[in-house]
């Protein structure tokens, strides 16, 4: 028996099914509000603090206007994504644009929004300034280089990411910013995905606060706040153990008083860019098989693929998976549990323990309030599912439509060869 459940019993994606058919994606608006509340209470000893929701985790206008309710701000690397924000009133300096490698016109956008905009390199400096003019307020995005350490090990290698300034770059570019008329900075990074210990935000913010205290001395800029980004995990695997953001939130804040404090920076507001720990855990995959299949190994088919949910397929990601119904039966047969495309890593789990599955049980795929919906792509003309809220008062409200086959001819004119209604 496991213990970790979906937050949907059978009986209620049986009431859902008959409107919704699976596959669908569902939100639980309650927990994404208290997870809300609870980050904004371990920073709330940082008196500008505010988590910008990286859009792209979930880019959904409904679960942006919940997270507005709860004071966040969006986090766009996109037109499209400033956009959607824009449309739920997301606009000014609650708009953090950390892009890269951005197209021509997106700075623009961004800058009558009256976002907050961090450069990834240098070279956009020039870029900007041709394109819209150096806004007054502007931020970098550090990358430190080499191998990234924690006491408990090695955390990952920036050294081979695209992102980011070097530290020298870092003191230049403030320099040039300030001669083409930027007067508030921000520093910016994010060295590691989906963290699962307390300790790499505070390992983080020791790095950044130093940096600015080092950047302070070289240039005399006007540090206004230093933005920690993603990173911070959660728990995929049953064995894993939740991240303590009370204890997140504090190893900060000591990191701010020994460092930033002394250096006359205690007035910098410390800002998040969290995607995958503001939803993941929120969001479930409803699946249903429709195969059972036995060759050499046994085969479970459900009717959701890799298209709904790519992290299995692209990563190697384990998403935990409840028969619903059976969470009290024993785990004692083995299967692959696969989705119908022509690629043979389109499976969501392999050789994995469950109760016996039989045709038209439905499956919750764990954890795919993040970064799940929004990877989804057409390979094999599969269509994009439905996205559903379960709202606080218990109803389901239809948030995104699924796709229908019009969808996926919209972007060629086909007149001449069939009609669609
Ligand atoms: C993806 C991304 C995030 C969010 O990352 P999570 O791992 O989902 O928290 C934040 N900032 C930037 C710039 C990103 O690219």
């Amino acid at each position: 028996m496991n213990t970790k459940l979906p937050f949907v019993t059978k009986e209620q994606v049986e009431e859902i099914a008959k409107t919704y058919p699976t596959p669908f994606h569902i939100y639980d608006e309650t927990a994404i509000r208290e997870n809300a509340r609870r980050l904004k209470k371990a920073f709330s000893w940082n008196k500008g603090y505010k988590e910008y929701f990286a859009v792209k985790a979930t880019p959904n206008p409904y679960i942006l206007q919940i997270l507005k309710e709860e004071g966040c701000g969006t986090d766009c690397s996109s037109l499209t994504e400033l956009m959607m924000s824009e449309a739920v009133g997301i606009c000014g300096t609650d708009i953090m644009f950390s892009s890269n490698d951005t197209p021509a016109g997106e700075f623009t956008k961004a800058k009558e929004l009256g976002a907050y905009i961090n450069l990834d390199d240098y070279t956009h400096i020039d870029f900007i300034e041709k394109e819209c003019g150096v806004p007054k307020t502007i931020c970098c995005r550090y990358n430190p280089g080499g191998i990234y350490e924690v006491s408990n090990g090695i955390m990952d290698n920036p050294g081979d990411a695209k992102y980011g300034f070097t530290k020298q770059q870092m003191a230049d570019g403030y320099k040039k910013l300030m001669a083409l008329g930027a007067r508030n900075f921000g520093i910016h990074s994010f060295l590691v995905s989906n963290t699962v210990t307390n300790d790499y935000y505070p390992a983080l913010a020791k790095t950044l606060f130093e940096l600015a205290v080092w950047l302070k001395q070289e240039t005399g800029a006007n540090i206004t706040f230093i933005n920690l980004s993603g990173g911070i995990g959660v728990p995929y695997h049953p064995e894993q153990q939740a991240n303590d953001i009370e204890a997140i939130g504090e190893g900060v804040r000591r990191a701010y008083e020994e460092i930033l404090v002394p250096a006359g920076l205690g007035n910098v507001a410390i800002f998040t860019e969290l995607g995958r720990y503001m939803l993941a855990p929120y969001g479930n995959l409803i699946t249903k098989a429709i195969h059972e299949k036995h060759i050499y190994k046994e085969y479970i088919g459900v009717d959701a693929c890799a298209v709904n949910l790519m992290r299995p397929a692209m990563y190697g990601a384990y998403h935990h998976i409840t028969v619903l119904g059976k969470e009290n039966c024993p785990c004692d047969h083995k299967y692959d549990v696969v989705g119908s495309l022509c690629e043979n890593n389109d499976k969501f789990a392999v050789d994995r323990m469950f109760p016996e599955i039989a045709v038209g049980d439905y499956l919750a795929i764990h954890d795919t309030g993040a970064h799940g919906f929004s990877m989804g792509y057409n390979y094999n003309g599969k269509l994009r599912s439905a996205e559903l809220l379960l709202c606080g008062d218990g109803s389901v409200r239809l948030i995104r439509r699924a796709e229908t086959p019009k969808d996926y001819f919209a972007t060629f004119d086909f007149s001449g060869f069939f009609e669609l209604d």
